[in-house]
């Protein structure tokens, strides 16, 4: 079917699933607070909140959730609309390009309503501008004609709730970050809460996993539910080619150590990165753009999904001058190339 100029504008500005990955996850969700794992401060925190605007019969405050990816930012932003018992409409910050996309979007909201805004770091100047009397008073300022004849007309919308996610939150404007009124930061999970996401999701896809399985697949998963469910499902697949489909601890050894996932969960490109700085830094410091110069990645890539686990489990410090390997980080590579020539033995 050929899809119309309307709807493919629409689905590029709103958040819809096509790859296996996006139906899967969506299918892994937890709906409830109570199916949500771990971030407990968090979730109580939001409980609250819950409670008392359902009490009050008043909307949510407008809520930033700021982490790395993976941790569930999305989730969350779907479970309050579950619970406030209304809709979400799901965007993203590089999505919205002209401010009329966002007036299309606010003015489309009914009372109560979620908009979820990921990577909101990244939203235009123009368009956060639009974005902040919508926030403050329920308005926004449409300004028709040119020149002399230029006039502004107020259009109220209905009381909704912003929930934007950030990776970065220091990025965000002071303004902007000013207009929110709750602020919750997502840590990495801890490998009995990602063994508890782990065995949800293979009782969901009719997976057979056993306690220890799901503890090594929960070992390696950097402390992302995200990366849970993918690498439960690459030992799925390896299980079921080369064993019985069972999967415990032996199979997830050997079907992750053959997709290049080590003991705490590095893969090749976080390998390369340490590596790197150790072959062409000296160990470090270096500079984050140097080194995404060295590797040909992104700085995004390496700031936002391998350098919070690297640092989070000591591989890698950042000082004043820049990012630098600790002995931790030697010893790890070490170890990880010994096992290797092993392997290949
Ligand atoms: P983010 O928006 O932070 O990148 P998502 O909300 O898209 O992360 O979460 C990625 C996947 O991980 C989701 O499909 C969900 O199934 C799973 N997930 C995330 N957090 C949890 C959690 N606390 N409990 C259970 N599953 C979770």
């Amino acid at each position: 079917m050929v899809k119309d100029n309307e709807e493919q504008k629409r689905e590029k500005l709103l958040d819809t699933f096509e790859t296996e990955e996006d139906v899967l996850s969506l299918s892994l969700r937890p709906s409830s607070l109570n199916d949500f794992v771990g971030q407990r401060k968090l979730k109580e925190n939001l409980i609250i909140a819950i409670k008392a605007a359902k009490k009050r019969g008043e909307g949510l405050e407008h809520i930033l959730f700021s982490g790395p990816p993976g941790l569930g930012k999305t989730t969350l932003a779907h479970i309050i609309a579950n619970e406030m018992g209304t809709k979400v409409t799901a965007t993203s910050g590089p999505a919205i390009e002209r401010a009329g996309d966002l007036i299309g979007i606010l003015t489309n909201l009914s009372e109560g309503d979620i908009l979820f805004i990921d990577e909101i770091h990244r939203l235009s100047k123009v368009v956060e501008e639009f974005i902040y009397p919508a926030m403050e008073n329920f308005q926004i300022d449409f300004i028709i004609d040119k020149g002399p004849y230029a006039k502004t007309i107020k259009f109220n919308l209905k009381k909704f709730t912003l929930v934007g996610a950030t990776t970065r939150s220091g990025l965000l404007t002071p303004p902007l970050r000013g207009r929110f009124g709750m602020f919750f930061h997502l840590d990495f999970y801890e490998p009995e809460e990602l063994v508890e996401i782990i065995k949800r999701s293979a009782s969901v896809l009719g997976i057979h996993i056993d306690e220890e399985g799901a503890l090594e697949v929960a070992k390696r998963a950097r402390g992302t539910p995200r990366i849970a469910n993918r690498l439960l499902r690459r030992v799925r697949d390896w299980s079921e080619v080369k064993a019985d489909g069972k999967i415990n601890k032996d199979t997830t050894e050997k079907a992750l150590n053959s997709q290049g996932i080590d003991s705490v969960g590095l893969d090749a490109i976080d390998r390369k990165v340490i590596q790197s700085i150790m072959d062409f830094y000296n160990g470090g410091p270096v500079g984050i753009e140097s080194l995404a110069a060295t590797l040909n990645e992104e700085v995004d890539t390496i700031v936002d999904v391998v350098e919070p686990f690297l640092l989070k489990i000591g591989l890698l410090k950042r000082t004043p001058r820049g990012r630098e390997l600790t002995p931790l980080a030697y010893e790890h590579m070490r170890i990880s190339q010994k096992s290797d020539r092993s392997r290949e033995k």
